[in-house]
């Protein structure tokens, strides 16, 4: 049985070697976001992997098994849409590729091979693993810009996953229930205030979402009204959201101002240690929310490779989307500086809009390179952003048209919907929305999700060992006089 098995294997090889059988590239894409997916999914389309006898086998590498619709995270923080269908299955959407849940950590790409980490590779004490390919496609994304503030590392909240998304949601209703317990007029206080910096998307789309969510849940406290909660708003340059245009991002300002949110323009976070926000016009915040959205650097694995950088780390590409030197080298989204074909002497920005459009020019790319065809030059004049503040509110500038309230908030829902991969994920938001219309919003915060085991660790005579480390998403401040529960 061995043997003739061994001799189908030697025949196949003779076949392959005299040109009878095509050899199957084996592409390796690095990442399941955007770009990850949307690669992998035309190249399933296209090279037709599943039927053992397809042009490619395809394996895409990502910490995650989903892929993450980052544009609605402000909306999941705010309770709009569930978790659940803010990401979007891997396996189920690239059955025909290997999903590998894992963390690629070095590539080696004159050697063809990348130096992976999985959750198997953990729990057998083996080390990283090697992976051969053909063919790569580096699409890592990027990861907060951080910078060396006192107190940051220890006390920052991100806003780029979903885990962060609720988590925020359940931290900020925690700190309105310490508000409403507590007898302490300095823990009341720094319990309201949230401190926002970076008026870029994030920043701006979580702060109004979450503002609204939260002034709509103080109906629900006898002792906390909307007026006593402070929202700031830290940006570094003179204007928010840039990507909607000048006229929008000073009625962005005022709308806010509005609201009461405090926006501080031309002024940075100069340090939140022992959990007092320091600005540089001299402002301190006794706070227990510092949610950091200023901007994104490209992803550290990019500088664990042999493959060529801008000098902001950034993957340097050509406008077909290889990098640029070497061959059969792919990247596209956060991590790829892109030649801007349509503004000469740019890249393209790190957007959703740009990442999806680069991912159906990429696998194209790939198709056309395997079968000796010419490459696509990427080609895209942005279209313009639209932003949602809060349930109702909005603000669009779109082909050179601008709207405000609510006609750019409908807009904005319309235009997510009908980019939201998959028709199971519009058909389960639009039913939320739908019912959301109907229905009074939910207020409550699932922070004990977070550390299930305690309940009943307790129960059983023993400490709790994952209670959280004494950081503002916990929602404590480590002495039993703060925890909700114990106030509850
Ligand atoms: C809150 C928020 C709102 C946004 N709203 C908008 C918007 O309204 N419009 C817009 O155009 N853009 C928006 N963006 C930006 C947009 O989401 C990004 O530009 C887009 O996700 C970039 O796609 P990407 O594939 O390059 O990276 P990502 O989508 O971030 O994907 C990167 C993938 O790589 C994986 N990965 C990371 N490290 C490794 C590793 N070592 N090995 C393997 N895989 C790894 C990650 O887990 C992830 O799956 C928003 C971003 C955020 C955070």
């Amino acid at each position: 049985m061995v043997t003739q098995f061994a001799g189908a294997v030697d025949k196949l090889r003779r076949r392959v070697r005299h040109g009878m059988v095509k050899e199957r590239a084996r592409i390796l894409v690095v990442g399941g976001g955007y770009v990850g997916m949307y690669t992998a999914l035309r190249l399933q389309q296209k090279l037709k992997p599943e039927l053992g006898r397809g042009e490619a086998e395809i394996t895409v590498v990502t910490p995650d098994p989903y892929m993450t619709y980052q544009p609605f995270l402000p909306e999941a923080a705010a309770g709009s849409i569930s978790p659940r269908h803010v990401v979007v299955p891997l396996r189920r959407v690239l059955p025909h590729c290997r999903v590998v849940v894992g963390e690629v950590t070095a590539i080696d790409h004159a050697k063809r091979t990348a130096t992976l980490t999985t959750l198997a590779t953990d729990e057998e004490g083996t080390g990283p693993q090697q992976v051969m390919y053909d063919e790569l496609v580096l699409a890592p994304g990027s990861v907060s810009r951080t910078l060396p503030i006192p107190g940051l590392a220890d006390y920052g909240i991100g806003f780029k996953t979903v885990e962060e998304a609720i988590g925020l949601r359940n931290h900020v209703i925690e700190q309105m229930d310490i508000a409403s317990s507590t007898r302490d007029p300095a823990i009341r206080d720094a319990a309201l205030t949230f401190v926002f910096v970076g008026g870029g998307f994030a920043g701006v789309e979580a702060l109004g979402e979450l503002e609204d969510m939260a002034r709509y849940t103080t109906r629900y406290y006898h002792n906390v009204k909307p007026e006593d909660m402070k929202w700031i708003l830290v940006e570094a340059s003179d204007r928010i959201l840039p990507e909607v245009g000048e006229d929008m991002g000073r009625y962005t300002v005022s709308e806010l101002r509005r609201r009461n949110i405090d926006v501080r323009l031309g002024t940075r976070l100069e340090s939140c240690a022992d959990r007092v926000a320091v600005l540089s016009d001299g402002a301190r915040f006794p706070t227990r929310t510092v949610v950091w959205t200023a901007g994104v650097k490209p992803h550290p694995l990019l500088a664990a490779t042999d493959l060529p950088l801008t000098e902001r780390g950034r993957l340097k590409c050509t406008p077909e989307l290889t990098i640029e030197g070497v061959t059969h080298a792919w990247a596209a989204g956060d991590a790829a500086a892109v030649p801007d074909v349509t503004a000469p002497g740019t890249h393209t920005a790190p957007n959703a809009q740009h990442a999806v459009r680069q991912a159906r020019v990429l696998a194209d790319n790939i198709v056309r390179s395997l079968r000796g065809q010419a490459l696509q030059t990427y080609s895209h004049r942005y279209a313009g952003s639209v932003a949602s503040l809060g349930l109702h509110e909005g603000v669009a500038h779109v082909y050179g048209r601008k709207l405000k309230g609510y006609p750019a908030w409908f807009m904005h829902r319309a235009y997510h919907l009908s980019r939201v991969p998959t028709f199971n994920r519009k058909a389960r938001v639009l039913a939320e929305w739908t019912l959301s219309g109907l229905f009074k919003r939910e207020i409550v915060s699932l922070g004990s999700l977070e550390h299930p085991r305690a309940e009943f660790e307790l129960a059983a005579g023993g400490k709790p060992s994952d209670t959280p480390k004494n950081g503002p998403q916990d929602g404590s401040q480590g002495d039993s006089n703060n925890n909700p529960k114990g106030l509850s």
